[in-house]
């Protein structure tokens, strides 16, 4: 039975209830009325239930999903201005005991290299990440308890955070690893991780049992209670997502924000990101085997809803999404992005001669040019990490986002990074661009004493000091 509070993955993502809520969206994808009440209510920006959420994700009227974008874009604005938050994927390890068909590290692929970075290499990918200019990183692994037990993770993450190589230092690890224990939660959460993640990949169990034939993954169960774990662990922030292209995409989206209803009815706090990977091209995967692949159209709808029913949940794309694709949604709801990316392992420091990706990239280009980029397009480039440092977090972080005062800490810190970054990585196209962009930017920070401060400290950083934060 259907029961958001409940410990159950059968009872907090219930089908019935997922069933019935597309049954219901269907029956008034074109009910004006009530798909302009659901409007007004997100209005409101204080988000949407699964159901009314639904019914906007399926409206067919042409004005009134113009309308839905219109909100979007509107609520992406009040909440996230123009800030994209960047970060990098630092792949450990792609030794796994899983069998998930979508993904090249899957257990059987006996011609894929396996790799796993010594110390030594993770000092190396760190040092060249930095020398790109990223503070913010999510380390990826697969899972093996023998290859990639859990102290090396922990072991990585001390190194990710020990390296410091001229005016760079990682001031951020999230971590993408399978579900685990509360033990091994708490144990993270001690090493100081901002967001642990962990895809979903499909909320639809039988699917789910099919997509993971063989090892732990297998557990629906144990995977998708799994963030519950973590937050008994301590770990306060949690990241979402599905991989877009498994299973029929409004099951997902419904599933999604069941999870996302579930966590704040049980811990007062709903998931810090959300992610919406569309599956890809990679080593012995064809994306064309999977036949629920979304178009862009789709895509771009499903961010717009999210955006709208999530308002404080920041939500993540990346570089699996094209140059062209992320121009279309950024303005919709995005609030950060990875550049530069590799998405095999040692990819960033090696010259790789063995193809180890997990995905092929389709935003090739390097983080100076998604950085030019977007501030092209009137994008603030942010390597803000302040929150999570700043002892933000959890429910103390939704508390700042609902009271809106986290706009007086997200502009001038993205400012302030912003700064660093085009002193120490730029390319002086990106640099000239970027300086006019933060004496425009700075203007704008609604508070007389905190603009000032900034103005100082935008000089202080000229002059060769880091690191500073509201
Ligand atoms: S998705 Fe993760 S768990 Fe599954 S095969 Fe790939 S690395 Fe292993
Ligand atoms: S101030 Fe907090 S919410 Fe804003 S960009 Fe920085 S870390 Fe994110």
């Amino acid at each position: 039975m259907y029961d958001r509070k409940s410990m159950k993955a059968d009872d907090f993502i219930n089908h019935d209830e997922i069933m019935k809520t597309l049954e219901y969206a269907e029956a008034n994808k074109d009910n004006r009325a009530l798909i302009e009440s659901i409007i007004e209510k997100a209005k409101k920006r204080k988000g949407l239930e699964h159901r009314d959420a639904a019914v906007l994700l399926d409206c067919t009227l042409p004005d009134l999903n113009e309308e839905i974008f219109r909100l979007a874009n509107e609520i992406k604005n009040d909440f996230y201005g123009n800030r994209i938050v960047m970060f990098a994927p630092l792949y450990l390890s792609n030794y796994c005991v899983n069998g998930c068909v979508y993904c090249p590290y899957h257990a059987k692929n006996k011609h894929i290299p396996r790799k796993k970075l010594t110390q030594e290499e993770i000092r190396n990918e760190v040092i060249a990440l930095m020398d790109m200019g990223h503070k913010r990183l999510a380390l990826e692994t697969g899972e093996d308890p023998v290859n990639c037990p859990i102290d090396y993770v922990l072991e990585s993450i001390k190194t990710v955070y020990s390296v410091k190589h001229k005016n760079g230092e990682i001031r951020r690890v999230n971590v993408n690893i399978a579900a685990t224990t509360v033990e091994n939660y708490r144990k993270l959460k001690e090493a100081g991780i901002g967001t642990y993640i962990l895809f979903q990949e499909t909320y639809n169990k039988e699917s789910y049992l099919k997509l993971h034939p063989t090892g732990p993954k297998h557990d629906y169960d144990w995977h998708t209670e799994a963030m519950d774990r973590a937050m008994e662990g301590g770990i306060d922030d949690v990241g979402c997502g599905v991989l877009f292209g498994l299973e029929l995409y409004r099951y997902e989206f419904t599933g999604l924000l069941m999870h996302a209803e579930h966590l704040e009815a049980v811990h007062g706090v709903g998931p810090h990101t959300i992610s919406v990977p569309r599956i890809r091209r990679a080593d012995d995967i064809d994306p064309a085997a999977f036949d629920n692949g979304i178009d862009d159209d789709t895509f771009a709808k499903i961010v717009a809803c999210i955006r709208i029913a999530v308002p404080y949940t920041g939500m993540i794309m990346s570089t699996r999404e094209s140059q062209e694709t992320r121009e279309r949604v950024l303005h919709l709801g995005i609030s950060q992005i990875s550049g530069g990316s590799k998405t095999s392992v040692g990819g960033y420091a090696e010259k790789e001669e063995e193809d180890s990706s997990q995905f092929e990239v389709s935003d090739t280009r390097t983080l100076d040019e998604v950085v030019n980029w977007l501030i092209g397009m009137g994008y603030t480039p942010s390597f803000c990490t302040a929150c999570y440092r700043e002892g933000r977090t959890g429910d103390r972080f939704m508390a700042l986002c609902k009271s809106e005062q986290i706009h007086n800490c997200c502009l001038p810190n993205a400012l302030m990074t912003l700064k660093e970054y085009l002193i120490d990585y730029a390319s002086p196209e990106t640099r000239k661009a970027g300086e006019e962009m933060i004496a425009r930017e700075v203007e704008t920070i609604p508070n007389e004493n905190a603009k000032r401060i900034v103005k100082e400290r935008l000089v202080r950083i000229e002059n060769g000091e880091r690191d500073f934060r509201f």
